[in-house]
């Protein structure tokens, strides 16, 4: 059994609102949104944070943020959006699976 949270939800051992998936990424809404639409893209393969991403990894992982950005930006009708990127708990990351928030 995997211990990590994302890989779990990734792996679909926990359930999750999937919004995107493709080879590189999965992405799914936050259980506890900021705002509709709060998003959660992480790589397919784990890395704790950003500075732990692979360089063949990090291009999809992008692309896939990207992707997912503008189409939750267009299905909520929102003007703009953040991406945000918590690193270490210092920073107020909790979950060691790097997560790229989108907030709208
Ligand atoms: P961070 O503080 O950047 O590590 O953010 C972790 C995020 O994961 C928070 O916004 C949580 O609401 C979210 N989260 C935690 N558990 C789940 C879950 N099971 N499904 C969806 N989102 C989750
Ligand atoms: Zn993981």
């Amino acid at each position: 059994m995997d211990k990590c949270l994302f890989c779990r939800i990734r792996n679909r051992k926990i359930p999750s609102l999937c919004v995107y998936e493709d080879k590189m990424v999965y992405a799914f809404l936050d259980i506890n949104p900021v705002n509709e639409g709060h998003t959660l893209v992480i790589p397919k393969v784990h890395a704790a944070d950003f500075l732990s991403i692979t360089p063949s990894e990090l291009p999809g992982l992008i692309w896939g943020v990207q992707k997912v950005a503008a189409a939750v930006q267009k299905g909520t009708r929102a003007d703009g959006f953040n991406l945000i990127v918590n690193n270490f708990r210092a920073a107020g990351q909790l979950v060691d699976h790097v997560h790229i928030h989108i907030i709208l």
